[in-house]
């Protein structure tokens, strides 16, 4: 767990959809579940955690709801002109929302404190090995 605050702000590729944050960092992770990798079309997602209450989205996002292997819902929002992901929310963590890195315009803050489903991950896509990994979600 990081105790670090960031603020920053982000929009979707059409910029329909803008995302900003302010507040404590929940966690910060890569994610290797097959989920994400078919919806970000690569090898992971790279996504901080914050409370609802330190997140302030703009704009109409679409959300697709599916089921984990842990038998929670995850609900992925992307844009629904442009695409891109916005933002994820998961009945694993209530008040929680997960929030795609790459849409951000400064995205230096970011360094994943886990790395999970590694037993998905792909030799090409490399990780810190100095980041604790998980070959599935450890507990919440
Ligand atoms: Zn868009
Ligand atoms: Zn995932």
């Amino acid at each position: 767990m990081s105790d670090n605050k960031i603020k920053a702000q982000g929009d979707c590729q059409c910029g329909a959809i803008k995302v900003s944050i302010d507040g404590p960092v929940a966690r910060m992770a890569q994610c290797h579940c097959r989920d994400c990798q078919r919806s970000s079309g690569t090898g992971h997602m790279s996504l901080i955690f914050l409370a609802e209450n330190s997140v302030t989205i703009s704009g109409e996002a679409t959300g697709y709801a599916s089921t984990t292997d842990s038998g929670n819902t995850n609900t992925r929002y992307f844009c629904p002109t442009c695409g891109s992901r916005v933002f994820a929310t998961n009945t694993l963590r209530p008040g929680v929302v997960a929030i795609p890195v790459g849409i951000f315009e400064d995205r230096s803050w970011f360094k994943p404190d886990v790395v999970v489903y590694s037993k998905n991950r792909d030799e090409w896509d490399i990780s810190d090995a100095s980041t604790p990994s998980f070959d599935m979600m450890p507990p919440a």
